[in-house]
């Protein structure tokens, strides 16, 4: 259907623009089926679109008439504690009320008149800060009474092993098996990055591979492992299995419905880049681990949550602050020094998350987001190309490449003269799974619309420049 759009359309379109933009925007969008052109070099920010002439043409919105006028977005950037717009994987950027309250308290943290940064961790006000953080987990993740939480130091990479060992006991006789899906870059890191065949090579556990899309570079995520099982792992013997979930390098992401409630394994999950991005139930797993640094929080503790039952103290392998039952006992997950300022930084972005919405409306968001991204590369198939097959791909890592490799730089230096940074694909991917040149953009919680929309904006105007 061609023709002006009616009255109605126009004040429903006239809502989203608002939703996505906010108060006084007007009707500067980029809608995913709408073509508004909207970058302006001389100005940093969106430019406003004035009197678009608008058609609806078989459910996409065209605009046909677009005069282009900068827009003082500046106004609301002001707020924005940091200069750039950061697509970073990790360290990835925190809402700007939690930066400006972590701010305030490297000068008086909680009234104190101490530095969180020098605060004692046995200070009265730090404990209760740390018990109150584990509480506001249990209740963004909705953590059942049979799962432990704590917080622990090191990142995610320290839990490759120590997840395995705070489950198996050491020494032991029963060498109990761990199953391995091979998801993608950092799945495989968890085994060969000074991980699980490391404990094989020491006697802790064998290890086999359960599932593996090695084999097509990562482009595809194996989502129903768990068929695999019975197959890959001997019958009758003690086994886990540690899955990824989403893979931040390689930008494949697991389902998670359909595996298995009633099983004879344990599920160890790596959820650097996934907890937090959508709904899971806790339930499914023993043993979840995610570093802070992408979604929780800054980089310096990671999060814990192990069913109790399996946890084992007596492993002689285990560094004590990486214990997960040790740190239990110790009064406010406090066993060692531990890292106040990161540990703060994750109870902010818990409340921030809770008072969003919870994790529905992470989800909410990072799927609206995600599928924004995804179809902008996808409607222009002569200018982008997605790396990830659509059935694999990552809500919150996105990967995709110029269609032409030659014009690879051009897209970089656009999004960096609009002061995008961290869109770089994680080192060595590009070789290693033949990728080639690409971007990685992380479209983590703390990432708007609006950021998003200015980001397609510039993959609209690359588009049609080429034309
Ligand atoms: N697992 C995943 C899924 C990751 O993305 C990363 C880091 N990008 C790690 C583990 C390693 O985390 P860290 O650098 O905190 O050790």
């Amino acid at each position: 259907m061609t023709g002006p759009m009616m009255p109605a359309a126009i004040a429903a379109l006239s809502n989203i623009l608002t939703q996505i933009w906010g108060e006084g925007y007007g009707s500067s969008v980029l809608l995913p089926r709408l073509r508004l052109c909207m970058w302006n070099e001389t100005t940093p920010f969106m430019p406003e679109i004035v009197t678009p002439k608008l058609t609806i043409l078989r459910e996409t919105l065209v605009c046909e008439e677009v005069r282009r006028v900068p827009l003082i977005l500046t106004q609301k950037r002001k707020r924005c504690v940091v200069k750039k717009i950061e697509f970073t994987a990790g360290p990835a950027p925190m809402p700007d009320e939690v930066i400006e309250q972590i701010d305030a308290a490297t000068r008086d943290f909680l009234g104190t008149g101490m530095s969180v940064r020098s605060i004692p961790h046995r200070h009265p006000k730090v404990i209760d800060m740390t018990e109150e953080t584990i509480g506001l987990l249990r209740e963004v993740y909705r953590v059942p009474k049979s799962h432990a939480v704590v917080l622990v130091p090191g990142g995610g990479s320290s839990q490759f092993k120590a997840a395995a060992l705070n489950l198996i006991p050491f020494p032991n006789t029963r060498k109990p098996v761990i199953g391995h899906v091979d998801s993608g870059h950092w799945a495989q890191a968890a085994r060969a990055k000074r991980g699980l065949d490391d404990l094989e090579k020491a006697g802790v556990c064998s290890v086999r591979t359960v599932a593996s899309t090695r084999g097509v570079q990562y482009r595809k995520v194996p989502h129903t492992w768990y068929e695999a099982v019975d197959e890959r792992l001997p019958i009758g013997c003690e086994a886990f299995v540690h899955i990824t979930p989403n893979d931040t390098a390689t930008g494949g992401q697991l389902r998670l419905s359909g595996i298995p409630v009633h099983r004879d394994y344990g599920i160890i999950a790596d959820m650097s880049s996934e907890l937090g991005t959508r709904v899971i139930d806790v339930e499914q797993f023993d043993y979840i681990y995610a570093g802070a640094q992408k979604l929780a929080g800054e980089t310096g503790v990671t999060i814990v949550i192990a069913r109790k039952v399996l946890l084992q103290e007596d492993c002689l392998l285990l560094p004590g602050p990486l214990n997960v039952l040790a740190q239990v006992k110790s009064c406010g997950a406090l066993f060692n020094t531990a890292d106040i300022e990161a540990i703060y930084s994750v109870n902010l972005t818990t409340k921030w998350m809770l008072e969003q919405g919870g994790l529905a409306e992470m989800e909410r968001r990072n799927r609206e987001h995600a599928e924004f991204l995804y179809r902008m590369i996808d409607d222009h198939p002569s200018s982008f190309e997605g790396i990830v097959d659509p059935d694999s791909r990552s809500l919150v890592n996105v990967l995709f490449k110029t269609t032409n490799p030659n014009r690879h730089g051009e897209f970089a230096d656009m999004c960096e003269k609009a002061g995008i940074v961290g869109i770089g694909p994680y080192p060595g991917v590009a070789k290693l799974y033949e990728y080639g040149d690409h971007f990685r953009v992380s479209l983590y919680n703390a990432r708007t619309m609006k950021e998003i929309g200015l980001f397609c904006s510039l993959m609209d105007e690359f588009h049609h420049r080429a034309r």
